[in-house]
């Protein structure tokens, strides 16, 4: 066969893709290995190869790989996402392809067990391995090693001697298929209402998005689990993105009890194995459904026909490094792609979703009351002017009694302190010093527990010091305001018999402790529960009656124009969690503002009211998403060379009617690990391509040289 030419996009920061020749034929989204430099790179062939004859100076194709192939609905999201996120199409195809590491086949795992054979020379070692597996059932290699207590090197040598034999380990399994029919729940009247309205939609395969929209713990699960059971009984494949892999634990058990088995899991903490059969069980399609987090929306699925966005309006959606993009707006291209049914379920949706629902863009599903039948908690305000707490304590007397109540009563109480650590700020009793990151410009917040202060932008950490750095006294640092680990002093002075429990996603120990805490909560084992916003999300605790709400006002003093929706949003999801199962539940909210228009949507339980002002107000301002914005942000080493690449940059702008240009300005966050930062923001009405306006204004603007950089953030969500 003759040569041609194809092209070949590697995952690297690359726009375009390189062409290679090759002798075989070739279709877009296949993996192939190619020579680059002179290293061998895995990339996929690219759809819109030239027709040009192979010129003598192009490299071969080294060879077509193993794999499944892309499906070319996931090229074309690749590119999608890169033009319209400005990020170079290489590093959108590394998400998709991940490490080619990741590819290799799934390594063999190598079980071990006894023959009966003594080894000559008996050593403590080799007996503690022997007595182990002494009853002779195969175990996997590395994990006699683990439990003997020895050396993986150990083991070899038993097996060299013939006291073990080495036998290959089956693969475990994926994930087996679950079953439609494994225990279909008896809906009630609006959960049936919706599941058949989204059974429907899954059924006419095509392209759809639905919000469904219902109280905190109407059941919203159990009807979207519906759309799944019609995916399986179609052999089609479904994705559920959650926001947080926190929850998904009890979310697998969940699946499990309604479907028999788990669904697959796709997230950082998997192992690479496992999420290397992973990816080639989907796209061959062997796995059906995969829970996962917003980087599952890359996966190779094949027949993808049902993608559900749990909390859709959760802020972990938006990835804020590497390539920026937003996986609630990117699961709705992928839909329109995969011509699939698309679900966002929230309690509190974000403005974008619900302008879209109000315009009919978006099909509205509603279930307005609790599964319990118990109503959505009564909120009162705490009035911290009239009725604040005691000096230096954090809780007024009214929460303090209501607390007392919730617990004599044998039920549990949470309180909601989106600070994490000890205080906020820690200063110098006598010279008013303050202790400073040294890689950014932001103040460190002493963490007590793990006796260190620490950067909550890049992790530095290091033990207080014993005396002030500045004007040395000893001992001098003193705590100013409340974090987490405060309020449980308060606490534990308080009611010195309670069982408390901080739930914070930096106490140690991980992921694996959260669990097992949020199961202790779940199980009552704990009165108290002190948390930040990771006790908000989406769980259920029966148990649960008071919640009380430490700093109302705490979200709404940023300059952010979320910082409404966003103070809304969690607060009503904390206050969720009250009462979900038995009549009563209630929250009590501490505010300097009861008159804020989110404090009094809230204390109305007005939901509507809040999103007609807050509506209302984006649209006066031509704030998204009535109408577009990009923030470029540039980056040095050194603070001036920033600032004047910045300048530049605001110089060479296009002028054009449709597009505003604010900044530079130095960014909030000034500094982040080392590097100064000045931010540019432009905004435009929704009509216009402003993805493309920068594109090309950026093309043509002098080149960022040295330590600079700069980087696009359309549609941003944090503005620091
Ligand atoms: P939401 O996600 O809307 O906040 P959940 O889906 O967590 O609410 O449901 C709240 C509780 O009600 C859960 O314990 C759930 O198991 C239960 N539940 C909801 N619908 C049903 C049903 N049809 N049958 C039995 N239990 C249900
Ligand atoms: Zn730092």
């Amino acid at each position: 066969m003759a040569e041609r030419i194809v092209d070949v996009l590697v995952p690297l920061a690359v726009d375009r893709p390189y062409s290679y020749k090759t002798s075989e034929a070739l279709s877009p989204g296949e993996i192939v290995h190619v020579p680059l430099g002179n290293r061998e790179e895995t990339g996929v062939v690219w759809p819109g190869s030239g027709e040009a004859p192979a010129t003598a100076k192009l490299k071969s194709i080294i060879a077509k790989s193993d794999y499944p192939r892309l499906p070319l609905e996931l090229v074309k999201l690749i590119d999608w996402i890169a033009d319209y996120t400005l990020a170079p199409r290489g590093m959108v195809l590394r998400m998709a392809l991940r490490r080619s590491s990741e590819l290799g086949a799934a390594r063999e795992k190598i079980g071990v067990r006894v023959t009966g054979l003594k080894p000559p020379r008996m050593t403590e070692a080799r007996a503690r391995v022997l007595s182990l597996l002494e009853n002779g059932l195969l175990r996997s290699k590395s994990e006699a090693a683990e439990e003997a207590g020895v050396s993986p090197g150990v083991i070899d040598g038993l097996i060299d001697q013939g006291a073990l034999e080495a036998v290959a380990l089956p693969p475990e399994s994926i994930a087996l298929p679950p079953d439609a029919g494994f225990a279909v729940p008896e809906l009630n009247p609006a959960q049936t209402s919706a599941a058949n309205e989204l059974r429907d939609a899954v059924r006419a395969r095509k392209f759809s998005v639905n919000l469904l929209d219902g109280v905190t713990g109407s059941g919203k699960t159990e009807v979207y689990f519906e759309a799944v059971a019609e995916i399986l009984k179609q052999n089609r494949q479904a994705l559920i993105l959650l926001p947080e892999i926190a929850l998904t634990t009890r979310f697998l058990d969940r699946f499990a009890e309604r479907f028999g088995e788990r669904p697959a899991e796709w997230h950082s903490a998997i192992a690479p194995r496992k999420r290397a059969r992973t990816w080639e069980g989907i796209a061959k399609g062997e796995i059906s459904v995969v829970a996962g987090a917003r980087s599952a929306l890359f996966l190779p699925f094949n027949d993808l026909a049902l993608i559900v966005l749990d909390e859709e309006h959760d802020p972990a959606y938006k990835q804020e490094d590497g390539v920026h993009y937003h996986a609630r707006d990117m699961a709705v291209v992928r839909g329109s792609l995969a011509q699939a049914t698309v679900v966002l379920i929230s309690a509190t949706p974000s403005i974008e979703t619900e302008n879209n629902a109000r315009r009919g863009r978006y099909k509205r599903l509603q279930l307005s009351e609790r599964y319990s039948g118990t109503e959505v908690p009564q909120l009162e305000a705490i009035d911290l002017k009239k009725e604040g707490p005691r000096k230096g304590r954090w809780i007024s007397p009214r929460l303090e009694t209501a607390i007392g109540e919730t617990i004599t009563r044998g039920e549990q109480a949470l309180l909601f302190l989106n600070r994490r650590g000890y205080a906020p700020l820690t200063l110098c009793r006598s010279c008013g010093f303050r202790m400073r990151c040294v890689n950014c410009d932001t103040w460190l917040v002493e963490h007590r527990y793990r006796k260190r202060l620490v950067c909550h932008h890049c992790g530095f950490d290091m033990p207080p010091p014993q005396h002030c750095p500045k004007c040395e006294t000893p001992d001098s640092f003193v705590p100013i305001g409340p974090g987490v680990e405060r309020l449980e002093e308060e606490v534990r002075a308080a009611f010195p018999d309670a069982r408390t429990l901080v739930l914070s996603s930096d106490m140690a120990g991980g992921i694996e402790r959260i669990r097992a805490e949020l199961e202790a909560v779940t199980n009552r084992d704990v009165d108290i529960v002190i948390g930040t916003q990771l006790v908000a999300k989406g769980h259920h605790f029966p148990g649960l009656a008071l919640v009380g709400i430490i700093d109302a006002d705490l979200g709404l003093n940023y300059g952010d124009p979320r910082a409404a929706e966003r103070t809304f949003q969690l607060l009503h999801q904390v206050v969720g969690r009250a009462g979900r199962e038995k009549a009563g539940g209630r929250g009590l909210l501490q505010t300097y503002q009861p008159e804020h228009p989110v404090m009094k949507a809230l204390l109305a339980g007005d939901r509507d009211a809040f999103y007609d002002s807050e509506i209302a107000s984006r649209e006066e301002a031509h704030l998204p998403p009535f109408g577009r914005m990009v923030a470029v942000i540039v980056s040095a080493k050194e603070g001036p060379s920033a600032e004047s690449y910045a300048r530049k940059l605001a110089a060479s702008a296009p002028l054009s009617d449709d597009v505003r240009l604010l900044g530079p300005a130095e960014a909030p966050l000034s500094m982040i690990r080392g590097r100064h930062r000045w931010r540019l923001l432009v905004t435009s009405p929704r009509n216009f391509d402003l993805s493309h306006y920068v594109r090309q204004w950026l093309a043509a603007a002098p080149p960022a040289r040295g330590s600079l950089r700069v980087q696009v953030d359309v549609d941003p969500q944090s503005f620091l």
